[in-house]
């Protein structure tokens, strides 16, 4: 099952919509380049459980 998640882009400030897939795990991080500024963000996805997606920007 696929779901919309958004985030703030810490380079552009631009609010950034991804689709997550909880199937992945509850626990996810990737690198993925901001569609706006092509800036990698490491971005942080976890489920709750409900299966709501929450995606911030980690650490670099
Ligand atoms: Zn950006």
């Amino acid at each position: 099952m696929d779901e919309t998640a958004e985030y703030l882009c810490p380079h552009c400030g631009e609010s950034i919509q991804i689709v997550v897939d909880a199937s992945a795990g509850a626990e996810q991080d990737y690198v993925e380049d901001c569609p706006v500024c092509c800036n990698p963000n490491t971005l942080k996805v976890s489920f709750d459980r409900e299966g709501n997606a929450d995606v911030w920007v980690g650490d670099r």
